[in-house]
């Protein structure tokens, strides 16, 4: 079925057409088959919050704005899912935050590593970190590992969109102040997370870029007030709470 196939008042258009980027990152060779499945267990999180940003969610996508504004060096995890889904996307939010981008899989292979470069690269992406894997994530096994010396293994701030709860810890414990979009806020990558990021990727990369625009002239106070005002707890319980008993 080709993309135009989805009439516009299909009730999931916008779930189908986000399947079938990920069903072509597949094809591609970017998107690992665990990854279709990772989508799956996405999308139903999602079909319970009515596929909307939660006004908490919306204030953790502000928080994590502030965050990378903040930061001396903020890098931006791209997985395969992520990189099927928001590549565009991703490269406005590193532009908006002077991010670094970093390709960071959990099943690795130089071909797709190269892939997914590759691929961002299309989408308007300078340099793509990732590659060299010269520095470790202290704790896990090899190739979990593997990080960049001097992107992620130095950043002081990390986006980890969908990250395996293992690795988000291991950050955590590496003394990285982790920003984690993860539809489950009961994932341990949410639970770890500085700021748990609960909607879907979709929304949530473009979210945090036009917060990010609107605080360009913020001043390090207001942007510290900002990330001391948020509070992940309450973020959590909010989107346990709009999952479990919102109406649709
Ligand atoms: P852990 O407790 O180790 O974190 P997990 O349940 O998160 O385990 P996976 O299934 O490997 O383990 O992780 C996939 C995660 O990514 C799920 O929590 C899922 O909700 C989330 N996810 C999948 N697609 C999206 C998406 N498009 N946007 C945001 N989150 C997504
Ligand atoms: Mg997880």
């Amino acid at each position: 079925m080709d993309e135009t196939d989805v009439p516009d008042s299909h009730p999931r258009h916008e779930s189908i057409l986000t399947r079938h980027r990920i069903e072509h990152g597949v094809d591609l060779g970017i998107t690992s088959r665990q990854g279709l499945i990772a989508h799956g267990r996405g999308e139903a999180y999602d079909y319970l919050l009515d596929e909307r940003t939660t006004e908490s969610a919306d204030r953790a996508e502000r928080a994590a704005a502030a965050h990378l504004l903040l930061a001396a060096h903020p890098v931006l995890s791209v997985n395969g899912n992520a990189a099927a889904l928001v590549p565009g996307e991703l490269v406005e939010l590193a532009d908006a935050t002077d991010a670094e981008l970093e390709v960071n899989l959990f099943n690795r292979t130089t071909e797709r590593m190269e892939r997914i470069a590759a691929h961002l690269r299309e989408h308007g992406a300078g340099e793509v970190k990732g590659l060299d894997a010269d520095g470790r994530i202290p704790g896990l096994d090899h190739e979990r590992a593997k990080v960049d010396a001097d992107g992620i293994g130095d950043a002081d701030v990390v986006l980890v969109p969908l990250e395996d709860g293992d690795r988000a810890e291991a950050l955590a414990e590496m003394g990285k102040t982790e920003l984690v979009i993860d539809l489950n806020p009961l994932s341990r990558s949410a639970r770890t997370a500085a700021v748990p990021i609960v909607d879907n990727i979709i929304r949530a990369v473009p979210g945090i870029t036009d917060h990010a625009r609107a605080l360009a002239d913020a001043s390090r106070d207001d942007l510290e007030t900002i990330v001391d005002e948020f509070d992940r707890e309450t973020a959590l319980d909010a989107a346990e709470d709009a999952i479990r008993s919102g109406d649709l």
